[in-house]
């Protein structure tokens, strides 16, 4: 999926998560993070948005595993919690596991999947839509909308575009 789908759908994810746990869905800290980790595990694709900003660890990773390998895994959560536990930052891990786990999920609705028992090689894909397609796009939108309405955030207070 594109990035900005894989920001939609982890602040959705997280948004959901939040209020099931009685948090804040909208707190714009835990937003951001959970759209970090939505972006991450594209750090294996020098040309993903994580892969431009770290080109040190994406070119080597790409090389080594290339796209949608490891870090399109469970494990890679699991080096995500450990890494952040390191970082002693371990307040973002929830929002930003809760986005991590939203890519996985999005790029499972493609017809390339995920690997998500890597080193196991067997990929899960919904195979629902195309990255880049009308089709995502409409999936994205539908999974802000629905995750929007049970997280109760009120959209209707959003500054209107002007045309
Ligand atoms: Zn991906």
């Amino acid at each position: 999926m594109m990035a900005g789908s894989h920001v939609a759908v982890g602040a959705a994810l997280w948004a959901v998560t939040a209020r099931a746990a009685g948090l804040e869905a909208a707190e714009p800290q835990a937003l951001g993070a959970a759209a970090l980790g939505a972006l991450l595990p594209d750090i294996d694709h020098p040309q993903s948005w994580a892969g431009r900003k770290m080109r040190v660890v994406s070119v080597p990773l790409s090389m080594l595993v290339g796209h949608r390998g490891v870090t399109h895994s469970a494990l890679a959560i699991l080096g995500c919690l450990a890494l952040l536990a390191v970082m002693g930052v371990g307040w973002l891990a929830a929002p930003v596991v809760v986005g991590y786990l939203s890519h996985l999920l999005a790029d499972s609705l493609t017809p390339s999947g995920v690997p998500l028992l890597w080193p196991n090689k067997r990929r899960f894909s919904l195979n629902l839509c195309r990255t880049g397609s009308v089709v995502e796009i409409a999936l994205v939108a539908a999974i802000v909308a629905a995750g929007g309405w049970a997280a109760g955030i009120d959209l209707s207070n959003l500054p209107k575009p002007r045309l």
